[in-house]
């Protein structure tokens, strides 16, 4: 297909309000990319779907939370202008997609996906997996192939996602013609954004590990977090040398702090490499690190929340931006399944050359 169209699919599920990790891993780039110009199109799905996979019998939850992603999109910068944002579950296409690829995938292979068998763990299933859930990565294909995504913007933890879907592109491809289109997937270029760990230091701020730090945070909750911080366990006494390596506060330095932070709020040092240097040699309390990182934090944070009291004062006009680019996400989903069907031949009614050929051979048969 000579077609060279540039396209962003990426999209979260709605089982929390936003944080500063989807912010670093994602978020952030999906408003660079956005203001770039150089997508001819971007989806942002806020995936329901697959939200009740895992949440079946806590609806509620995800109807909620819709709302609040919406939100934290809103205030982030993401753009209806530029941006589809929409809701997964108003696209009957992809499910039928889902279907569909189910065909391609084998048992063993979604056994083999780490993320899954990680988040499996996490969440007590064991004998007791939905099939939904076991099979949300067919599901998560469906999705990037439905909007010919060529670019997937995500953290760490998606890689198996995009892998599995390449592999569904190019056996669709092979069997039925070339139709899909094979996504590259967009890590962070700065490997603490890769995968930001938690307040707590556990690997993953995670939603459902109650160790985040919330876009919507107030100056007041952030600070607290802040000051509460995990941080080198063996560095009990401010001349003691610390740790940078895993430790969390430097790792969110290394996330969101620029030069112009340390000019403007701690000019003794020029850079973080300057600070780490000190922190290592010994003679730096962690007080003092982390009232920087609260500034820096704060300073990133503070006009994602005003634009979000802004929003919150038009919430009904939210829902019709959900509503309008559901119905955008729909015509382009609905567009791939055409030729998906056609491909597979299992497009009966608009192939008039069948409905002849059948009506040949019958007639032939009767003679
Ligand atoms: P859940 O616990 O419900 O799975 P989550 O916090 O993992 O929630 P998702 O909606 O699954 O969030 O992920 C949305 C996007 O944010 C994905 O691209 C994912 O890679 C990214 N992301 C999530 N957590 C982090 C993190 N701690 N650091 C960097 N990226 C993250
Ligand atoms: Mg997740």
């Amino acid at each position: 297909m000579g077609d060279k169209r540039k396209i962003i699919l990426t999209g979260d599920r709605p089982t929390g309000r936003l944080h500063v990790g989807h912010y670093a891993g994602s978020l952030k780039r999906r408003v660079q990319l956005q203001n770039s110009g150089e997508f001819d199109d971007i989806f942002i799905m806020i995936a329901d779907a697959q939200a009740l996979t895992d949440n079946a019998d806590n609806p509620e939850k995800v109807r909620q939370n819709i709302i609040e992603v919406a939100l934290d999109y809103l205030s982030c910068g993401l753009d209806p202008e530029k941006s589809t944002l929409f809701i997964q579950s108003q696209i009957p296409e992809l499910t039928e997609l889902t279907f569909y690829y189910m065909n391609l995938v084998t048992v063993s292979r979604l056994q083999r996906n780490p993320t899954v068998k990680n988040e499996i763990r996490m969440r007590n299933f064991e004998a007791s997996i939905p099939v939904g859930f076991f099979a949300y990565p067919i599901s998560q294909a469906s999705d990037i192939t439905a909007f010919k995504a060529t670019t997937v913007p995500v953290g760490e933890d998606q890689l198996p996602m995009i892998e599995q879907t390449r592999e569904i592109v190019r056996s669709f491809n092979h069997i039925y013609g070339e139709v899909l289109v094979e996504p590259d997937v967009l890590l962070p270029d700065n490997k603490a954004c890769m995968r930001l760990p938690g307040i707590d230091g556990k690997a993953k701020m995670s939603k459902s590990l109650n160790n985040c730090i919330y876009l919507s945070d107030t100056e007041e909750e952030v600070r607290k977090k802040v000051m509460s911080m995990f941080t080198d366990p063996n560095h009990l006494r401010v001349q003691d040398p610390g740790r940078v390596e895993g430790n969390p506060v430097f790792i969110y330095l290394e996330a969101f702090c620029r030069d112009d932070h340390f000019e403007r709020f701690w000019p003794e040092y020029g850079n973080l490499d300057e600070l780490k240097a000190h922190y290592t040699r010994g003679g730096l309390g962690d007080v003092k690190v982390k009232k920087f990182l609260n500034q820096v934090l704060q300073d990133e944070l503070a006009p994602i929340r005003a634009r979000r009291k802004e929003y919150e004062q038009k919430i009904p006009e939210v829902y019709r931006i959900l509503r309008e680019g559901s119905e955008k996400a729909q015509r382009a989903a609905a567009q791939t399944l055409a030729d998906v069907k056609a491909a597979m031949k299992i497009n009966y009614f608009d192939d008039e050359e069948l409905i002849q050929s059948q009506a040949k051979k019958f007639k032939a048969e009767e003679r």
